[in-house]
Parts: structure tokens; C-alpha cells; sequence
């Protein structure tokens, strides 16, 4: 779960570009007169986002009493995700947007889409709006899917109003059965209410961060054995723990909740892994 920046993008900006070509005049004057409705939609959704409380917009099939949900859907795929869409630079921007091009959602796979945080199949009012939309990748935008919540503790994190980069909350430990390997967990930091937490626990159980992160930690134990083995070799268990304090620090000093951090924290305090554990 990364922090990303807001688009600077305005949603009636963006509309207007999406809608530029319609032809057909009755839709063009349906859509161009949902504007009021998407400005007050958009400060509701601004408003609601950082109090938590984006589950209580009701979900709606009309907007502005006479654009049906196909209708305004088909304002993001056919007016900004085609190919040759006018909106179709925005769509190429956001989907840039995230450092390294790293999904925010699971902080570990590559931006290959933009993901609707309310989906616009239940809130298609915010089909094309900004602060709604975000890059994520392939896997995390299908367990997304149309899933909605109903209440605080369970509203996905939201990558652009929520920080959850600010205490500890990945750990993981070393199983320690040859070949050595690792179970991720999450903790709750002293300075977070239950509500956070919870979402948090969500988020890592919904988007299967626990079978993900074991699965690249286990590709670095296998690419590190190498090292490990010529450290433990030269200068025993002592030269194979000063190795992995200094991994830990420095990816720590990167991101304290990657599972990078997590996994050398863990081998750090592993005392059965530096002693040959780590020996397949
Ligand atoms: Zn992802």
C-alpha cells in the first residue's frame, strides 16, 4: 500500500475532454448538463474521503435524472481508454503516475490499468473523476473488481487520502524448517485506532499480500544463498548477521512496511538462520 500524489487534473476538465466528440446531440446535451451534479458529487466524495466515510454515498443507477450508468460508463471506456479517444492522454498520464510504476495496492506488481476506487458500476457519476481514479495493476484491479463496503472498517484503503506509510504495520518471521521461509503477518501500531487497523487487515487479506510477498521472499532467499554461504564460509554466523542488518537498514531507510524490509528484519533475528539455516 503506497501514498500517491492527487491528480491535478479538475473533473469537469476532464469530462469536457472525455465528451468533446460526441455526435449525437440529444447525449451531448444530457452529459454536458450532468456537470452541476458531478461538481457536487466531487466535493461530497472530498469531503467523505479522508472522514472514512465513502460508503455512505449511495450507490445510483441515473445521474442527473436522465444519463443512464451505461451511458456515463461508456464516457471511460469508449472517451478515455480507446485507443484513440480524446481523453485517452489523461488515461495514459495517471496510469504513469505511480512511482516506478508500482501498484499502489500491493506495493509490488506494475501498473498496467486504473482502478475505480468506488467502482463506476455502482457510482457512475465518478466514472471519469479524478480523486476516483488510480494506477494499479492487472491482478489487484480483477480482486477489486465491483467489491463495496458498508462501513468504516471495511473501506479500502484510498491511495490518495489515506497514509498508511507512517508506522510499522508489515512483519514477518522465519519459519524455520529447511528450506527456510517466511510468513508475513500485519501489527497494529500504538498510534492507530481499531478502525485502521482494520482496514488495513483487510486490505492484506482481500489482496492476498501474504501469499504474494512469500513468494518473491523466497525467490531472494534462493538468489541470496550464494553470498550468504561465501560470508558464512569466511567469517561465520556474525559476518552473515552484520550482512543482513545492513540489508534491513537499508531498505528500512527505503520504505519501513515493504516486505524487503519485512523479510531482512526477520533474518536479522534469526538466530537458527544465520547458524546454516539458511542451507537448503
Ligand atoms: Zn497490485
Amino acid at each position: 500500500m503506497r501514498k500517491l500524489n492527487v491528480p491535478i487534473e479538475d473533473a469537469i476538465d476532464v469530462f469536457d475532454i472525455c465528451i468533446s466528440k460526441v455526435q449525437n446531440t440529444d447525449l451531448k446535451e444530457r452529459l454536458e448538463n450532468c456537470k452541476p451534479s458531478i461538481v457536487t458529487a466531487v466535493a461530497d466524495y472530498t469531503t467523505k474521503a479522508p472522514r472514512i466515510e465513502l460508503h455512505t454515498i449511495a450507490t445510483h443507477d441515473l445521474i442527473n435524472g436522465n444519463v443512464t450508468s451505461s451511458e456515463m460508463k461508456k464516457v471511460y471506456s469508449d472517451r478515455m481508454v480507446g485507443a484513440t479517444a480524446p481523453g485517452r492522454y489523461i488515461y495514459d498520464k495517471w496510469r504513469a503516475s505511480a512511482p516506478n510504476n508500482i501498484c499502489p495496492l500491493c506495493a509490488q506488481r506494475t501498473t498496467e490499468t486504473l482502478e475505480h476506487h468506488l467502482p463506476k458500476s455502482k457510482y457512475p457519476i465518478y466514472s471519469v473523476v479524478p480523486v476516483n481514479i488510480f494506477p494499479a495493476c492487472s491482478s489487484c484491479n480483477k480482486i477489486k473488481l465491483d467489491a463495496i463496503s458498508n462501513a468504516r472498517e471495511t473501506e479500502p484503503i484510498h491511495p490518495y487520502f489515506d497514509n498508511v506509510e507512517d508506522e510499522l504495520w508489515l512483519k514477518a518471521e522465519v519459519i524455520e524448517l529447511k528450506p527456510a521461509s517466511l510468513r508475513f503477518y500485519t501489527i497494529k501500531s500504538d498510534h492507530w485506532d481499531d478502525i485502521k487497523y482494520a482496514r488495513i487487515e483487510n486490505h492484506f487479506r482481500l489482496f492476498e499480500l501474504e501469499k504474494l510477498y512469500a513468494s518473491h521472499s523466497g525467490e531472494e532467499l534462493a538468489m541470496n544463498y550464494f553470498r550468504i554461504n561465501r560470508l558464512f564460509e569466511t567469517g561465520g554466523a556474525l559476518s552473515v548477521k552484520n550482512f543482513l542488518e545492513d540489508s534491513w537498514l537499508s531498505m528500512k531507510d527505503a520504505n519501513i512496511n515493504s516486505w524487503q524490509t519485512a523479510t531482512y528484519e526477520a533474518l536479522f533475528n534469526s538466530n537458527w538462520y544465520q547458524e546454516g539455516g539458511f542451507k537448503p
